[in-house]
């Protein structure tokens, strides 16, 4: 089937401007300025934007954090997406201890391929390296389609130095790319000892434990690793402002250095950890205050955070209640709360909104949300642009549109947003998944296990500029 996208403005990375765009079956087939109907199907899209569908590069479905059940599948979570314009999501599994990383992802790919609604691939977060043979099996996992391998720098399952130092080396090598989560285990852990001891329990000790100087001394330190190893590197989730400056001086001396940030920093700030359902917003790195919201918005504008993911890792309000009191009935405190919010369908939506609202250029929207993160995990060659030859992963998005967040209008499975009440200033209309409908008219219409799994070429990556 052929439509004909007729009378709207197309949006890229690189600018945008009123044309007619043809696909014909999965793909984009052309572009162009009053393209004849010649028996295509005519989709009217006159004061639309039309965009790339969106890549969420950090998502959590279906997956076991801490013991606990996330409340999205990779059928609830994918559609989700598909009603926020999200037409491929990178979801991250976790290796085993003495597991190699091709079974972490072998085992992965049936379970998403029957349920999800939208294109699929996987980062796999690193626990064991320990042998020759799994440091190895990293290159196995390249060959089967990740190009992307997650250190933790925290966590019972997070890397020492001399793992993550081993793994960003083999990733330069192999044509990979080493993602962080970058916070310092030892003030953490210390931190929290000493809140517990002096019977602080509530959210606000989350934030505390987990404050600025705690994201930014680990963020320093592997940025330095990485600069010794020789390795590009991708920082997950960046929240604080001396994070941000130490990105940013890094790209400034050349170092291929990318970072992502979330919609929930850039929007809320640390006093939600004083308000009520404070544990609702509990999630790794904490929310920072006001001066690093800027920071992070600052870099957005400047290119210096390079991608917007969601980190989407839903928990119902119940499992968040976990941190008042826990199933088996002992008093909770802020270290039993589940970590994670929503965000995968309010995603583009909230960006779009603040693009309309002139705070950033759509094109730069586009790129943090689409076109980067295509380039950056090796999607490029398929997604993240409208191109003929790409596939037809659109998202249109009527600018004039006002609405409100309600989680009674979301597709997840989830009780609750963090993003309720949001206004928001114009709204995804439709999204269309490799040339078929998947959100029409507030309507889910696409289909379980209609997405599909993508390889993920591999990468490499010598400066900081993707062009
Ligand atoms: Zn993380
Ligand atoms: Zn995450």
């Amino acid at each position: 089937m052929k439509l004909l996208f007729r009378g709207g403005t197309l949006v890229t990375a690189e600018g945008m401007y009123e044309a007619d765009l043809l696909t014909d079956g999965e793909k984009i087939a052309a572009l162009g300025e009053r393209m004849p109907q010649d028996g295509a199907q005519v989709v009217d899209v006159t004061g639309m934007l039309l965009l790339p569908g969106a890549i969420d590069a950090h998502t959590h479905l279906e997956c076991v954090c801490s013991g606990i059940d996330t409340s999205d599948d990779y059928f609830t979570g994918t559609r989700a997406a598909a009603c926020g314009g999200v037409t491929t999501v990178i979801d991250y599994l976790l290796q085993a201890m003495g597991e190699p990383l091709s079974e972490t992802l072998h085992k992965r790919i049936p379970m998403a391929a029957a349920k999800a609604a939208v294109d699929f691939a996987f980062h796999i977060g690193v626990s064991d390296l320990s042998t020759p043979a799994l440091l190895a099996s990293v290159k196995d996992a390249v060959l089967a389609g990740v190009s992307s391998f997650k250190a933790y720098m925290v966590y019972d399952f997070g890397l020492t130095d001399e793992a993550l130092y081993q793994l960003l080396e083999e990733t330069a090598k192999i044509g990979a790319l080493t993602t962080v989560h970058a916070e310092n285990r030892g003030m953490l852990d210390a931190r929290v000892k000493a809140y517990l001891a002096a019977g602080e329990t509530d959210p606000w000790w989350h934030y505390r434990s987990r404050s600025e100087e705690v994201a930014a001394e680990a963020t320093r330190r592997v940025i330095a690793l990485a600069k010794a190893a020789k390795a590009p590197l991708y920082i997950v989730h960046l929240t604080d402002e001396e994070s941000v400056a130490a990105v940013t001086q890094a790209r400034d001396e050349g170092q291929p250095v990318f970072a992502e940030t979330c919609p929930q920093y850039l929007y809320f700030t640390s006093d939600v950890y004083h308000g009520s359902r404070a544990q609702d917003y509990v999630c790794s790195p904490a929310i920072k205050g006001q001066a690093s919201q800027n920071a992070l918005w600052a870099a957005l504008r400047r290119g210096d955070i390079a991608t917007v993911a969601t980190d989407h890792c839903p928990f119902t309000a119940a499992q968040k209640d976990y941190g008042l009191r826990l199933p088996d009935g002992r008093a909770g405190d802020f270290t039993t709360i589940p970590n994670g919010c929503d965000g995968v369908e309010t995603l583009y939506p909230y960006l779009l909104t603040q693009a309309n609202l002139g705070r950033i250029p759509f094109t730069r929207a586009v790129a943090a949300c689409a076109t980067n993160p295509a380039k950056l995990f090796g999607l490029n060659d398929r997604k993240g642009a409208l191109r003929p030859g790409l596939d037809a992963d659109l998202a249109v998005f009527d600018p004039k549109r006002d609405g409100v967040v309600h989680a009674r209008d979301l597709h997840g499975n989830l009780d609750h947003t963090i993003w309720e009440n949001t206004a928001l200033h114009g709204r995804i209309v439709s999204t269309y998944l490799r040339g078929k409908s998947v959100f029409a008219q507030g309507a889910f219409t696409g289909g379980q296990g209609a997405g599909r799994f993508q390889k993920c070429n591999p990468v490499q990556f010598t400066s900081p500029s993707l062009d």
